[in-house]
């Protein structure tokens, strides 16, 4: 512990953390010999649930032929294979696969995509993003401009940052015109909005619906500007829809993947792109290429087990669990609506939210969780649950009973 500095943390008062030794399915097992039913899937990336079979097997196999290789002026299979069916089962056309390892660098490339495909069509200065309150786009500098000022704290970096132009989400039709306003106000400085489709994620579990989502798609083409969907969060099944611009009918001009893309085995992230989008970067002129090239991008064992990932919402019923899941999560924290303190309690698909007027310290809250077995971890005013969609029924029920019994307590202590 000594050596190790943790996320999100502040290491003096830091209380000594959990020891993970293993995980099956639900559960995660500590040093000390207990088991936690985990509600939140180590970041909802594992979502058919912790060292699923085929997964393992996928992964073994891959270990044996290639664990990595560079994919620059390289490509194998794991990876041409994976881009194929990343292709085929995305909204419309995006079919050019741009593989990184982490979802934020996603968000960087699909960012520095947009400004180029500005550059090189000759329109110069359009260089800024539009983004919502609320969104959260990931933690490098560039993806810390993008995300809700105040909870990356732009304050303290705002001699770093670059400055971009945050925006309302149009819920009704006054909030659309001013963002259409906005749009047209700057459209020769703008290279793109980008948004998280159907839930804000890490920036406050917020929900809109898709009419919402398709306005902005809207309001975009009517401008001219490109839309940048940054399914992170959301895709692989998430909200209920494989992608969640499927709900609303959109297709964006740039897509960012990443968090479930492995099944939460390995790092692995995607930007994929439309034709247009890849069409501007074709040329003669190298500098026109995209200059971008993470030394893991596309590695063997992350592409094996996020192809194994893709076999397994093929071959097992991910989206009808989805379902099932969504209708428990309704009924189990449901209750918690009548708490003194709880402000809002709000379900789509595998995600459920217990939204709160204060939690007060949360690392204590996460505590008294894992001290009655469950693996919860609230953050600002929420306390959420995003299980694997292979959940046991009587596990989320227990994680459901969990929250409805420790937060009145908890919100009449602090
Ligand atoms: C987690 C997340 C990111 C960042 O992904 P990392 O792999 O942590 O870099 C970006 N966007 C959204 C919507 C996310 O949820």
């Amino acid at each position: 512990m000594q050596h190790v500095w943790l996320p999100y943390t502040q290491m003096r008062t830091a209380r000594q953390p959990l020891e993970a030794v293993s995980t099956q399915g639900s559960l995660i097992r500590l040093k000390d010999g207990r088991e936690l039913i985990d509600g939140i899937a180590s970041w909802w990336t594992a979502c058919h649930g912790y060292n699923h079979p085929h997964i393992q097997a996928a992964l073994r196999d891959q270990l044996e032929k290639m664990p990595h290789v560079m994919f620059g002026g390289l490509v194998h299979e794991p990876a041409l294979r994976l881009a194929e069916r990343l292709a085929q089962k995305t909204p419309g056309d995006l079919n050019h696969v741009f593989f990184v390892d982490s979802g934020s660098v996603a968000v960087e490339v699909a960012m520095k995509m947009a400004v180029q495909y500005w550059l090189n069509r000759g329109e110069r200065g359009r260089a800024k993003m539009v983004s919502f309150r609320y969104g959260y786009h990931g933690d490098t500098m560039a993806c810390m401009s993008v995300c809700d000022p105040d909870e990356s704290m732009h304050s303290l970096f705002k001699d770093y940052l670059p400055k971009q132009i945050l925006a309302e989400l149009p819920v009704d039709p006054a909030s659309e015109q001013t963002f259409d306003d906005l749009l047209a106000r700057n459209r020769n400085q703008i290279a793109a909005v980008l948004i998280e489709p159907l839930v804000q994620g890490a920036g406050g579990m917020k929900f809109h619906s898709p009419e919402v989502l398709r306005r902005v798609a809207q309001v975009c083409a009517r401008h001219g500007v490109l839309l940048i969907a940054d399914e992170i969060f959301v895709g692989f099944g998430r909200t209920g829809t494989l992608f969640a611009c499927e709900q609303a009918g959109v297709t964006p001009d740039i897509l960012c993947l990443g968090k479930g893309l492995t099944g939460g085995a390995l790092s692995l992230a995607a930007t994929l792109a439309r034709p247009h989008v890849y069409h501007a970067f074709l040329a003669d002129d190298p500098a026109r290429a995209l200059m971008h090239g993470p030394t893991f991008m596309a590695n063997p064992l992350a592409c094996a087990a996020a192809n194994a990932s893709l076999d397994l919402f093929e071959t097992e019923p991910r989206l009808s669990q989805v379902a099932a899941i969504e209708t428990q999560l309704r009924e189990g924290l449901a209750p918690c609506a009548q708490i003194r303190g709880v402000l809002d309690v709000r379900v789509k698909g595998a995600i459920g939210v217990v939204q709160c007027a204060t939690l007060g310290d949360t690392a204590a809250l996460r505590a008294t969780f894992a001290e009655k077995g469950f693996w919860i971890r609230p953050f600002a005013d929420i306390v959420y649950l995003t299980p694997a969609f292979t959940i046991g029924k009587d596990q989320l029920a227990a994680l459901t009973t969990a929250i409805c019994e420790t937060l009145p307590e908890w919100l009449s202590r602090s």
